[in-house]
């Protein structure tokens, strides 16, 4: 359907919008509102392209590492493991447990984060993740003294920043030089860590990992901090001896949100970035290394949607229209943080003309409480569904229970049937740790 930015999205014979070819009227009836809804056949298909993108084009083999940040409960990591997916990003202890408690594969795990805890490590060694993206020398300290006491020689990368600026908004950039994330190439930072973590006995350095930042429909920055990155190997080679096996280039590939939003061939860009590695490296007389991406947001976020029901419509003439939703920041704060632009449609008649254009607010005691403004919707009144469209990556996991708002359940559609993937949280779950 031309109308919508999503492929998952259609209009039934009654002419209600469908994800993956269920009414979406019958899923709010059904699950109640606010809900997010996402459609595991996206998911699936998106993980396939990557790891078959780096089958066909990677010089040395390689893959898609989910980043779980972008959406993660149970469900996520049995769909990445059925999938064979070639791995996982985690950056928390809830994310690894997440993981192990689905039957995510903890070899295939790659454990991120600017400051791992002493704890954070130890459960990482417990429950056997295969690979440490170790940030700080304090880390690889702690890191190598808690694998000696497992007996355990641990794998890591180590995260480098390149230097790379990717042009998109500044709270999403990571990887230049000013940035709480990894080591500098360009201060000579990132050589000594190389040094520090080849001296240390208990931790086997399989490469380098970097992240240039998110939302981004170029693959020219990508390439760049692949190019940086090779030098980077050829320049520790020549002066270690060292070579590393393993390089990891992030996520970041950019999402289409509105149609106003380029298309990004995923396709495309995985094997720009394995023709500029497999040249660079033949050039520089090093090995090609194995390839890895960690997409997140290009994964899962066109795979949801959000159901909500008005509450109120209120018209301030001379300045604007709210319509009031049962959901808001708390589910979707993406609004609040970085302006993000999202469309919206009235569920049972979204083909219909949009001659509204509302700011749709959230029931939150924040004036910031919006999901947008300046938005294009048919006209809507208290009892109708709205749909927001593309909320499947960082809305439920960037989910809080702000005013003690219960969170929506995430409900996955999957051969045109659905299923709870996470439940609604009740008034109770939201006590049970109170004491
Ligand atoms: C956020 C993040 C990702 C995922 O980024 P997307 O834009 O969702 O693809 C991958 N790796 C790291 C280290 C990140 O911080």
């Amino acid at each position: 359907m031309a109308q919508f930015v999503q492929s998952c999205l259609g209009v039934s014979g009654s002419g209600h919008l469908t994800i993956g070819g269920v009414d979406v009227m019958d899923i709010a009836a059904g699950y109640g509102t606010p809900c997010y809804v996402m459609d595991e056949a996206v998911i699936r298909s998106r993980m396939r392209l990557y790891d078959k993108a780096f089958a066909d084009f990677s010089p040395n083999g390689g893959g898609a590492l989910f980043a779980s940040k972008a959406c993660c409960f149970k469900a996520m990591y049995r769909i990445a493991a059925e999938e064979g997916l070639f791995g996982a990003d985690a950056v928390s202890p809830g994310e690894l447990w997440t993981a192990k408690a689905a039957g995510f594969p903890m070899e295939r795990i790659y454990f991120h984060g600017n400051n791992k805890t002493d704890a954070d490590l130890r459960l990482a060694l417990d429950l056997g993740v295969g690979t440490i993206v170790a940030d700080s020398r304090e880390e690889l300290g702690a890191l190598s003294a808690a694998a000696g006491e497992y007996r355990k020689k641990q794998h890591i990368l180590l995260r480098i920043t390149p230097g790379v600026d990717p042009h998109t908004h500044k709270k999403i950039i990571t990887g230049s030089v000013d940035s709480k994330f990894g080591s500098p190439i360009s201060t000579g930072a990132a050589l000594d860590i190389v040094e520090y973590a080849l001296s240390l006995p208990n931790i086997v350095l399989d490469g380098f990992h970097c992240h240039i930042g998110s939302q981004i429909f170029d693959a020219s920055p990508f390439i760049d901090a692949a190019d940086i990155m090779v030098r980077f190997i050829a320049d520790v080679k020549e002066k270690t001896g060292y070579e590393a096996s393993k390089l990891d280039l992030g996520g970041g590939f950019g999402v289409r949100y509105t149609s106003d939003d380029p298309e990004f061939d995923y396709r495309g860009g995985v094997r720009s970035l394995c023709d500029a590695v497999r040249e660079r490296c033949s050039e520089l007389g090093v090995a090609a290394p194995v390839l890895m991406l960690e997409p997140g947001r290009s994964i899962v976020a066109d795979a949801g949607i959000t159901l909500y029901t008005v509450g109120s419509v209120k018209e301030i003439p001379g300045f604007r229209t709210y319509v009031s939703i049962d959901g808001g920041m708390p589910d979707n704060p993406r609004y609040a943080l970085y302006q993000s632009v999202y469309e919206i449609f009235k569920a049972d008649d979204p083909l219909g003309e949009k001659t509204a254009c509302v700011t749709l607010g959230g029931r939150c005691c924040e004036s910031g409480d919006l999901i947008g403004e300046n938005m294009p919707i048919q006209p809507v009144k208290r009892g109708d569904i709205i749909a927001v469209a593309v909320t499947g990556a960082y809305n439920y996991s960037m989910a809080s229970n702000y005013n003690r708002i219960p969170r929506p359940p995430v409900v996955m559609v999957s051969g045109g049937k659905t299923y709870e993937a996470v439940r609604r949280e009740s008034c109770d779950d939201l006590i049970r740790l109170d004491v």
